[in-house]
């Protein structure tokens, strides 16, 4: 479309757009999330949650219910024992779902890399969006991982679509 069309629609207050355009940014301006706390990154995701950081302007409101949840964010050590859970948890949230592996035990296993226990990286279990690195990130690399997936579901390069 020419640039003298769109500037008058403008003027006019009309906006042209696709339904597939709108669709991905009202997705990615209200992901509500699940919190998948496995350790103690778990408390770097709460405190990116409160009043201080404040994920809510975000469009970004927790849900204790896979059903209702756009997002998972891993936070934590992913155990032998949580990994079927987790996949069982995630196979029960809608499509389009995104997840976030948040931290190095999350990422790779961390300083349990080598345990017999743990699963060397959540990317076994689940696909993953969006890797923060850190022991544990901060609630700012959190926030940065965030606003990393709204780019990725914004111009469809997720997982899901
Ligand atoms: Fe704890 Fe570090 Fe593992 Fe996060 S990455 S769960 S802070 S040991």
């Amino acid at each position: 479309m020419s640039s003298s069309l769109t500037s008058v629609l403008a003027e006019d207050g009309y906006l042209l757009t696709s339904a597939r355009e709108l669709t991905d940014r009202a997705r990615a301006g209200s992901m509500w999330y699940l919190t998948f706390g496995l350790a103690c990154c778990a408390v770097e995701m709460i405190h990116a949650a409160s009043a201080r950081y404040d994920l809510d302007r975000f469009g970004m409101i927790p849900r204790a219910s896979p059903r209702q949840a756009d997002l998972m964010i891993v936070a934590g050590t992913l155990t032998n024992k949580m990994a079927r859970a987790i996949r069982k948890v995630y196979d029960q949230m809608a499509e389009p779902r995104y997840v976030i592996s948040m931290g190095s035990c999350a990422n790779g296993g961390g300083y349990y890399h080598y345990s017999y226990s743990v699963v060397r990286g959540c990317d076994r279990i689940i696909p993953v969006d969006v890797y923060v690195p850190g022991c544990p990130p901060t609630a700012e690399a959190l926030l940065y991982g965030i606003l990393q997936l709204q780019q990725k579901v914004r111009q469809r390069k997720t997982f899901s679509r």
